[in-house]
C-alpha cells in the first residue's frame, strides 16, 4: 500500500495537492477538516460539539479524531492506499496512526511537507475566506490557527524525520508545477 500525508500550514495547499494526488495515484483522501465541516453542515450530534472548537481554531480532541480516522479508513478498502490531508496534527494522532496502520500490516510511506511563508499562507487564507467564506478564515482566527500548528503540529517534522519518512516541496508557484514535483516524488516509491 502507498500511505501519504501530505503536511504544512494552514493554507498551504495541502487540500488542492492531495485531491490531485488521490486521483493520480488511485488513493483514499482522507480530510479530516473536509469530515468536521461535513458533520457540522450536517448538524450532526459530532458536529455540534466540535463547531465551536473550529470556529476559534482549535484542535478537536485526539480522542474523538482517531474515533473518526478509524471509521474513514475502514470505509475505503479498495484503493492503492491513503492520502491524510490534516492528519495528524498532534503527536498523540501520529502515533495512533501508526499503530492503526501496523494492525492492518501497513505503514505510512511518506510524509510531503508544502513549505510556504507565513506572510503567504496568510494572503491565501484571507483570499480564500472571500471565497469560500470559511468560518474560520477571519484574520484574528488564521493567526490562531498558525499559532497552533506551530505549536502542537510543527513538532511531527522531526518524529518522521527520524524515521526518514520526510520529504519537502516548494508549495509556491503554479498548483501544476508543484504537483509535478510531488508526482515526481511519489512516482519514485511505487
Ligand atoms: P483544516 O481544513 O484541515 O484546516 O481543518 C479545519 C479545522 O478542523 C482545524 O482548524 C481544526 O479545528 C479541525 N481539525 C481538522 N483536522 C484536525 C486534526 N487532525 N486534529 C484536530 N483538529 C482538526
Amino acid at each position: 500500500m502507498l500511505n501519504l500525508i501530505l503536511f504544512g500550514p494552514p493554507g498551504s495547499g495541502k487540500g488542492t495537492q492531495s485531491i490531485k494526488i488521490a486521483e493520480c495515484f488511485n488513493l483514499a483522501h482522507i480530510s479530516t477538516g473536509d469530515i468536521l465541516r461535513s458533520e457540522i453542515k450536517n448538524q450532526t450530534p459530532l458536529g455540534l460539539k466540535v463547531k465551536a472548537v473550529i470556529e476559534k481554531g482549535e484542535l478537536v480532541s485526539d480522542n474523538l479524531l482517531m474515533e473518526l480516522l478509524e471509521n474513514a479508513i475502514e470505509k475505503e478498502k479498495s484503493k492503492n492506499g491513503f492520502i491524510f490531508d490534516g492528519f495528524p496534527r498532534t503527536n498523540f494522532q501520529a502515533m495512533g496512526l501508526d499503530t492503526m496502520l501496523e494492525k492492518r500490516n501497513t505503514s505510512i510511506s511518506l510524509v510531503i511537507s508544502l513549505e510556504v511563508d507565513r506572510d503567504e499562507v496568510v494572503k491565501r487564507l484571507l483570499s480564500r475566506a472571500k471565497l469560500e467564506g470559511r468560518v474560520d478564515d477571519t484574520e484574528e482566527v488564521i493567526s490562531n490557527r498558525l499559532q497552533v500548528y506551530h505549536n502542537q503540529t510543527a513538532p511531527l517534522i522531526d518524529f518522521y524525520k527520524k524515521q526518514k519518512k520526510f520529504v519537502e516541496v516548494k508549495g509556491i508557484g503554479s498548483t501544476e508545477v508543484i504537483f509535478d514535483s510531488i508526482k515526481e516524488i511519489v512516482s519514485a516509491l511505487i
